[in-house]
């Protein structure tokens, strides 16, 4: 190694801050923690909402869709939409901690940050490896998403001596779910298991092979289901029964009549694949989230997903009256309207 070289790389590292240290400090975000110390992981299980806007998009109060649940200091991550990676920083999570990230679809606006997050943990010298778990398409969205960033890797395999290839530490599962709950995952810590919900209608899933689903995750305190997108769906009732968080994506219900007269009028001039009537049909609103929760028997109701959620218009936000009123109409436990960075 010449002096240029040494350099390099030693300014490199101190930048990082991986010198005497091993970990990145673009990947630290604990910021009460002393230099070196190691924090006691906190037991017990906490869900923390990282994206809670509904639908693709970009605004600066809510992030795409996101969430982790944190068991005794480890996260698992349900989706993975724009802004992930910002609201892992923020909750005090650090990006090599997450291990296994489950996907309910592959629309953007829940895979977006995927790409962004392997690559800065393999930029961040993690060591072990990342599983991502979703329907049909996942195994083939990590490989895109190694080649996406293989100029990155080849360029700093070849110029920081690195010796990890991307192929041996991240891997992407498929998972077929159907009317009955499967087994995802199972660790220690958790387990997860998924069915087949009704985000995509007969129409659309006759003409492709994707599919989407909802995800249970049991831990030693907790039961959590996320609903994923999705239209009512019975499916998600059963797995959903007397869990303690129902996490479950919402469309008030006056922008649901809104979408569904102008599907009407787009449907009368001859076009049958209109993004309302997507959105119209293949979401939940407020009071079938609320009649999904009763008959599961859930304790607690936590909208996320929330459409119109920041896009409202110029007051940026409904009230939360406004969501939480429907789901009484049938739900009588707890319901919390979901915000980015929320600890439950
Ligand atoms: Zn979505
Ligand atoms: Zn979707």
């Amino acid at each position: 190694m010449n002096r240029r070289d040494l350099l390099t790389r030693g300014a490199w590292m101190a930048a990082l801050g991986l010198a005497g240290r091993g970990l990145p400090a673009l990947a630290q975000a604990a910021p009460a923690a002393p230099q070196g110390a190691a924090r006691p992981a906190p037991k017990g299980t906490t869900l923390i909402l990282l994206g809670t806007q509904g639908g693709p998009g970009i605004n600066l109060a809510r992030g795409e869709a996101a969430n982790a649940v944190v068991v005794d200091g480890q996260p698992y991550l349900v989706d993975c939409g724009y802004g992930t990676l910002r609201a892992l920083l923020q909750a005090g999570l650090r990006l090599v901690d997450v291990g296994h990230v489950c996907l309910t679809h592959l629309h953007n606006d829940h895979t977006s940050d995927v790409a962004a997050l392997l690559s800065h943990q393999w930029t961040g010298a993690k060591t072990q490896p990342t599983t991502v778990h979703g329907p049909h398409g996942t195994e083939a969205l990590v490989a895109g998403a190694i080649a996406f960033f293989k100029g990155d890797t080849d360029i700093r395999t070849v110029d920081e001596g690195r010796t990890v290839r991307p192929e041996s530490l991240f891997r992407g599962h498929d998972v077929a779910a159907g009317a009955a709950p499967v087994e995802v995952f199972r660790d220690e810590r958790v387990r997860i298991t998924a069915i087949e919900n009704d985000h995509f209608p007969d129409r659309a899933k006759a003409r492709m092979p994707y599919r989407s689903v909802a995800y249970r995750v049991d831990t030693p305190t907790r039961s959590i289901v996320f609903s994923g997108d999705t239209a009512p769906s019975q499916r998600l009732v059963e797995l959903a029964r007397n869990a303690d968080f129902f996490v479950c994506e919402a469309i008030d219900v006056a922008q649901h009549a809104r979408l569904t007269e102008q599907a009407r009028q787009a449907l009368a001039a001859g076009n049958e694949n209109s993004v309302a009537r997507h959105v119209a049909e293949t979401h939940s609103t407020t009071e079938d989230v609320g009649r999904m929760a009763a008959q599961a028997k859930v304790k607690t109701v936590v909208l996320s997903h929330l459409l119109p959620g920041s896009n409202a218009g110029p007051g940026g936000e409904l009230p939360d009256t406004a969501y939480i009123e429907a789901v009484r109409r049938f739900f009588d436990g707890q319901v919390i309207v979901g915000r980015d960075g929320m600890r439950l």
